[in-house]
């Protein structure tokens, strides 16, 4: 089956009717295992950074970041690499730096921590923007944002950052593109502000369907509840692709719902465009995607968004691809 999908990988992405995708790579372990895929993506839609925090005993050093994030830049020349500021707390810990909390994903997460510990931030972000130095394709991507002070704040610092470089290195360094991580459900209401603010948003649906939902995405007693396909996230992120496209908002899907099929066909019926996923889910995705017309999608989004359980939602979607076959 495997080799059926990749025999179509280096072709066009786009769908039966001509309609242009973009799609992207996850990443975030060592790169030279995951970039066997690069020459036939669009780039890195989403770097994580937490994997060398976590694996080290200390705080890796600025020199120990730049030398990282430069191998992954320089594996994706001329195309775009999204890397997201360190988003730790929740269910990812750090050997070395303790958080103890009753409520963690309800917590010190992500640009949370990082805005109270700016020198971890800048050490960050310095090291991204000197890695970027040779490569120039950098964009940076902000965690588990929920209001506009934590945008104005982090915006702040990365300037300061780039500043402060270009003054040492006598250069004139340019300011990456900065986005934001829509996995938070209060960003779902301030899509004006933030398209005012930054360059691009990126739809974290692993987090926005556990908070929409108030649903540990980990814990396996309500792990049934769990479910992207839910009529509520389903309309969501309907209402914001419009929302979107109203605003001429950059947007793309960074979690797993876009590279599930049923995930990734209502998506694209709702208007996305950029998909970025795990590498493994590349192949058959885009197979999937040069297979449909847009106008059925359409037809196939609009039976959905009238469903009233993820179960209903699925069995529509498996109706719709078997009468594909
Ligand atoms: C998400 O929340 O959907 C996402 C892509 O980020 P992570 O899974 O790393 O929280
Ligand atoms: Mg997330």
């Amino acid at each position: 089956l495997n080799a059926r999908y990749m025999e179509e990988i280096s072709l066009p992405s786009a769908s039966k009717c001509g309609e242009q995708f973009k799609f992207m790579v996850n990443s975030g372990l060592a790169v030279e295992l995951e970039n066997v895929h690069a020459q036939y993506t669009d780039g890195v839609g989403l770097y994580r950074t937490e994997f060398p925090f976590i694996i080290r005993d200390q705080f890796p050093t600025e020199q120990d970041q730049v030398d990282l994030y430069a191998q992954v830049l320089g594996s994706y020349p001329g195309k775009t690499v999204v890397m997201r500021t360190l988003d730790v707390g929740g269910d990812k810990a750090l050997p070395y730096f303790s958080i103890i909390e009753e409520n963690p994903f309800l917590g010190w997460r992500g640009i949370r921590l990082t805005l109270d510990h700016p020198e971890i931030f800048l050490v960050q972000i310095r090291a991204m923007i000197r890695a970027n130095i040779d490569h120039d394709n950098l964009h940076i991507l902000l965690p588990m944002i929920c209001d506009l002070h934590e945008v104005d704040e982090a915006i702040r610092l990365v300037k300061q950052a780039c500043f402060e470089l270009s003054d040492e290195l006598e250069i004139t360094l340019p300011l990456p593109k900065i986005g934001v991580m829509i996995e938070v459900p209060s960003t779902l209401y301030l899509l004006p502000e933030l398209a005012a603010k930054v360059d691009f948003c990126s739809v974290g649906t692993n987090d926005l369907t556990q908070y929409l939902l108030a649903v540990d995405r980990n814990n396996a007693r309500v792990a049934n509840l769990y479910d992207a396909l839910h009529p509520s996230v389903l309309r969501a992120l309907y209402r914001l692709g419009q929302d979107a496209q109203a605003l001429h908002f950059p947007i793309s899907i960074c979690g797993e719902l876009g590279g599930e099929p049923a995930g990734v066909l209502l998506l694209a019926a709702m208007g996305f465009r950029r998909f970025s996923m795990n590498s493994s889910n590349l192949a058959r995705i885009k197979w999937l995607l040069r297979r449909v017309e847009l106008a059925e999608l359409q037809q196939l989004l609009t039976e959905v968004l009238q469903c009233h359980s993820p179960k209903q939602i699925r069995a529509e979607v498996q109706r719709f691809l078997e009468q594909k076959q």
